[in-house]
């Protein structure tokens, strides 16, 4: 590697090591990147107050270029700002999101009133998680698995295109199906739950779908599943990520 000596600290360092000049033979700094930082340290705890009062002219005059030169850097650069913001406010939301928690858990009427006026604002999502938690309860007494949320059906249902997994019908009134039934050990977990009107929720009843499907309808609807539990994964891995 080539190197140089340092003419104020007499230190022999590679190349890299110096600014670069443009007077000098080799076109570098005589003195090297330490040294440079040094003097101009010193030279700023003497002088601060013109230094500052320099800096501050010299923001003055060049206050629109200066202006300008940052928004084209934020332009250059700007996924990376964008990426950036959005990542500060995501750890902020989750630094206030346990702080609100740990601070509710000492406060019981704190907790309450949250509960209270959150359930007040979402009647309709209350409803459908209370309707969801009374499944879930169902299929456990059976010593079945049961671990469905309501992001997972959420995401259930966007893999078939709100639509009933058995006759396609657009769905109005949401019901959830085990596609393998309860009667046969289904478990009501996302590997086992499709959207299903409530005409062939009832016609299916506890039917084995592999009786009751055309083998095509039967790979479609498995294939559509896969598909929601691939969204799930990614999901949850991202809010691991975060
Ligand atoms: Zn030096
Ligand atoms: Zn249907």
């Amino acid at each position: 590697m080539d190197t140089k000596r340092c003419s104020k600290c007499g230190e022999e360092k590679p190349l890299s090591r110096f600014y670069s000049h443009p007077t000098t033979k080799d076109g570098l700094d005589p003195h090297c990147k330490i040294c440079k930082r040094m003097t101009k340290k010193a030279y700023y705890i003497v002088n601060r107050q013109k230094c500052i009062e320099y800096s501050k002219a010299y923001y003055e005059e060049h206050r629109e270029q200066i202006a300008k030169k940052k928004h084209e850097y934020y332009l250059d650069n700007a996924d990376y700002f964008c990426a950036l913001e959005k990542a500060r406010r995501q750890v902020n939301k989750k630094e206030k999101a346990i702080q609100d928690r740990l601070y509710a858990q000492t406060h019981p009427e704190v907790r309450r009133a949250i509960h209270k006026r959150w359930v007040e604002r979402h009647k309709e999502k209350y409803r459908r998680y209370q309707c969801l938690k009374a499944q879930r309860r169902i299929t456990r007494k059976r010593n079945l698995l049961a671990d469905l949320t309501v992001q997972q059906w959420e995401l259930i249902c966007n893999s078939f295109d709100n639509k009933c997994a058995y006759c396609g019908d657009p769905i109005k009134t949401l019901a959830r199906d085990h596609f393998i039934p309860l009667s046969k050990q289904g478990a009501f977990t996302a590997s086992n739950i499709v959207p299903a009107c409530r005409e062939c929720n009832s016609r299916k009843s506890d039917k084995d779908p592999k009786d009751w499907l055309s083998k095509k309808k039967y790979n479609e609807i498995k294939r559509l599943i896969n598909n929601a539990l691939k969204a799930i994964a990614m999901q949850e891995r991202e809010e691991l990520a975060v």
